[in-house]
């Protein structure tokens, strides 16, 4: 599959207008790489979640192999859980063989408090949520990333609304189409100025495509590549 970067399925612009000259704008860009799988960069430091999984996993979306040659140096990785269709042991060890960087996840969560610490602009913060598939809980997590007083919140495949509806004044939230309707159905409030549908199955596409057709700050993640900009403009 060939990466488009034109295309922007939503550009989130959140400025602090200014009628003063001198201003600078900063920001981050989210691109989607498939089910789960987010690339975060504000140009300094580069964030993958749940990325790389396994191909295809569980009939979710595939990935070209030269989105792994293309994972930037010394990266942060961070996964909600070990299922292959968000997590490769396989691919993140040729990848941090090759690249150099970091994971964290459900067996060093800890270590998130260390990564804070040298992270200027940045900070990840995990919330253990459930996962439920067949009556057995998976260790999962979910995480809310701040940067720069914008709040990035990553769901996951929790099932459960209940962290989510607690976290106030996200700016942007990803969440599984599942989350969605159970937060609707019980009725939990999304505090959230834009929420991306991710982790569609390739069959779920053109159903999502209509159902959100119509809603302005709600955005199925259809297509691998695409990029999701938050400006900040500072004086
Ligand atoms: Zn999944």
């Amino acid at each position: 599959m060939k990466r488009t970067f034109i295309g922007t399925i939503f550009t989130l612009t959140l400025c602090l207008f200014t009628t003063l000259g001198f201003s600078q704008s900063k920001e981050i860009k989210i691109e989607f790489l498939g089910n789960c799988g987010l690339y975060l960069t504000d140009g300094t430091t580069n964030i993958y979640t749940d990325f790389p999984y396994k191909s295809g996993a569980h009939g979710y979306m595939e990935f070209d192999e030269s989105e792994l040659d293309s994972i930037k140096e010394n990266s942060i990785f961070i996964f909600t859980h070990k299922h292959s269709d968000h997590y490769s042991k396989k691919n993140l060890k040729k990848v941090i063989k090759e690249k150099g960087g970091t994971k964290y996840g459900v067996s060093n969560i800890s270590e998130l408090e260390e990564l804070n610490k040298t992270l200027n602009d940045f900070e990840i913060k995990a919330f253990k949520t459930k996962h439920k598939v067949f009556g057995i809980n998976f260790r999962h997590y979910s995480y809310l990333i701040t940067w720069h007083g914008k709040r990035i919140y990553l769901s996951g495949d929790t099932t459960n609304p209940e962290t989510i509806g607690k976290i106030k004044n996200i700016d942007l939230a990803f969440i599984p189409y599942w989350l969605y309707e159970n937060a609707k159905e019980e009725n939990i409030e999304i505090d959230a100025d834009e929420i991306g549908i991710y982790h569609l199955h390739p069959a779920e596409i053109k159903p999502a495509e209509k159902f959100f057709k119509d809603k302005k700050n709600e955005h199925p993640l259809t297509e691998q590549g695409k990029i999701i900009t938050i400006e900040l403009q500072t004086e």
